[in-house]
């Protein structure tokens, strides 16, 4: 294969990465998992499947945690905390060596977390399993320098920490994280769609030298299990990351216990793209900004706000990036590493709610330009860009949480500002232009917690990461979380 080969194609050839391993690990736990309390596994009681949403197929059956569960695991964890507490430099010892069974074991992480949630081998090796290890790594050293960064701070106890399921393990590194660094200890709620990367995670927690009672990790559907974990009278502050109705509802139990929640629970984020832009360099953000983890990312950048003079310029190359993305299989991981594969989402569920609001657009007047199919194995729906997306719809009002791009024209600065800041989210937004000036102007008016230029999905696991209005509250990585 020649260079130019590789440029046109983007396939990077043959991932060295199998599901072998993956596959010998949950045969040696029989594929059945219970809840890490207390430094240990329960036994495996009557729950439910984890599939691999590629394909339908169950990879393992987990248990339902019930209040019992965790009533045993808030003791735990109120018996541990004071000793974890007393000594950050012991707190870094481990925190250190779990960011490096991270590291070791990262091929067995990536391929357990793709064929759990769905998502291309490329993207949990290359993407989540290093941001994992990073946020760990990072806290790892701010728990050292706890005495001369942070001198007055102080553990809250324990936190329980409600994970989401599209990026299950980053998202549980992202909240663990700065909550273990500042002496607290952890009550882990993982999705039940995708739990398994926090099955091993917790063994590997084990490995590294957490107390038992430490870290905890609860399986198990959300509405009551969630409801209780929050409410209960022994958690000290909730972290939850997903849906506006749910985050409510988290909110509402930890104010009965007057204890802090940080919510973060998503957007509507918009790029606005002026007349000047580079649009070879706007669709490489494009890719990942609504195509990265088929669109299911609350940061995604859902809709695209177009300068009209250039309109049509930029919906014909949208429109062929979609079209030449392909769908990824996670049931052959072998040759998945083309960047230019987009994963399954996470459920047929979602896929469905996802045509439900394209067809809704359409119905409405705008126009589906590429995608909205979908196959008959597998949740996949293919990389979807709608053209005419005005204010009025759901579609550029409501999170999709998929590979939905809306597009719209506007025809000044002042209308983009207001369509951008048109909803009731917050969380990121964009600009592209190749005027500094310009994108100051813009980004004084976005209202949102981050604003990207030129780009998508900028900060690293030391940027402060939250929102406005509806995206929720509280802030993520970086000082502001060890400060939360
Ligand atoms: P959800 O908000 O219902 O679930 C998120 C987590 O909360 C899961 O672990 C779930 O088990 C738990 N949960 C459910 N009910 C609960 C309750 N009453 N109390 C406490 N915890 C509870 O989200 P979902 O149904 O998985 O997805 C629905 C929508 O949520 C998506 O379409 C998307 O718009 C949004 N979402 C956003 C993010 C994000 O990163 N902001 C992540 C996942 C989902």
């Amino acid at each position: 294969m020649t260079v130019k080969d590789i440029f046109e194609t983007m396939d990077y050839g043959t991932a060295p990465e199998s599901t072998s391993e993956a596959m010998a690990w949950l045969a040696e736990h029989n594929a059945a998992f219970g809840h890490f309390i207390d430094g240990a596994f329960t036994a495996h009681s009557n729950g439910f499947a984890s599939n691999n949403p590629a394909t339908g197929e169950a990879l393992a059956q987990i248990s339902q945690a019930h209040q019992s569960d965790v009533d045993a695991a808030v003791k735990a964890a109120r018996k541990a905390q004071p000793t974890w507490a007393k000594d950050g430099h012991a707190r870094a010892k481990v925190l250190y060596a779990i960011a490096r069974l991270l590291q070791k074991h990262s091929r067995l992480f990536a391929v357990l977390e793709t064929l759990d949630n769905g998502k291309p081998i490329r993207e949990s090796r290359d993407i989540d399993v290093p941001l994992a290890q990073r946020h760990f790594y990072y806290h790892a050293g701010m728990a050292q320098l706890m005495r001369s960064e942070l001198p007055d701070a102080e553990p809250l106890g324990v936190c329980g920490q409600i994970i989401p399921w599209n990026f299950p393990l980053e998202m549980a590194a992202r909240s663990l994280a700065p909550a273990l660094t500042t002496g607290n200890a952890c009550i882990v709620k993982t999705p039940e769609l995708d739990p398994l990367s926090s099955c091993i995670f917790a063994l590997a927690a084990d490995s590294a030298g957490f107390p038992a009672g430490a870290v905890q990790i609860l399986c198990g559907h959300g509405h009551d299990l969630g409801a209780y974990l929050a409410g209960h009278p022994g958690i000290d502050q909730i972290v939850f990351t997903g849906s506006v109705s749910t985050g409510r509802a988290v909110a509402t139990q930890a104010a009965r216990n007057l204890v802090p929640a940080v919510l973060e629970l998503g957007g509507k984020s918009a790029a606005i793209v002026c007349k000047d832009t580079d649009i070879e360099l706007l669709v490489e953000s494009v890719r990942w900004g609504i195509f990265f983890n088929a669109g299911q990312v609350c940061s995604a950048m859902a809709r695209l706000l177009v300068d009209q003079t250039i309109y049509s310029d930029v919906l014909d190359a949208v429109n062929s990036l979609a079209q030449h993305l392909q769908l990824s299989h996670s049931s052959s991981l072998p040759s998945e590493t083309s960047s230019m594969r987009m994963g399954s989402m996470i459920s047929t569920a979602q896929r469905d709610r996802a045509l439900g609001m394209i067809q809704a657009a359409t119905d409405g007047g705008a126009r589906l330009t590429s995608g909205g199919t979908f196959q008959s194995q597998g949740a996949f729906l293919t990389p979807t860009v709608i053209d005419g997306v005005t204010p009025g719809m759901d579609l550029f009002q409501q999170e999709v949480f998929g590979p939905v791009l809306a597009v719209t024209p506007f025809d000044s600065p002042e209308t983009a500002i207001r369509y951008a800041n048109g909803t009731d989210y917050g969380l990121v937004s964009g600009v592209f232009t190749q005027q500094l000036d310009q994108a100051l102007w813009f980004s004084k008016r976005l209202r949102s917690g981050q604003v990207f230029i030129n780009e998508w999905f900028a900060g690293g696991v030391e940027t402060p990461f939250g929102g406005y209005g509806k995206s929720g509250y509280g802030r993520e990585k970086g000082r502001e979380a060890l400060l939360n």
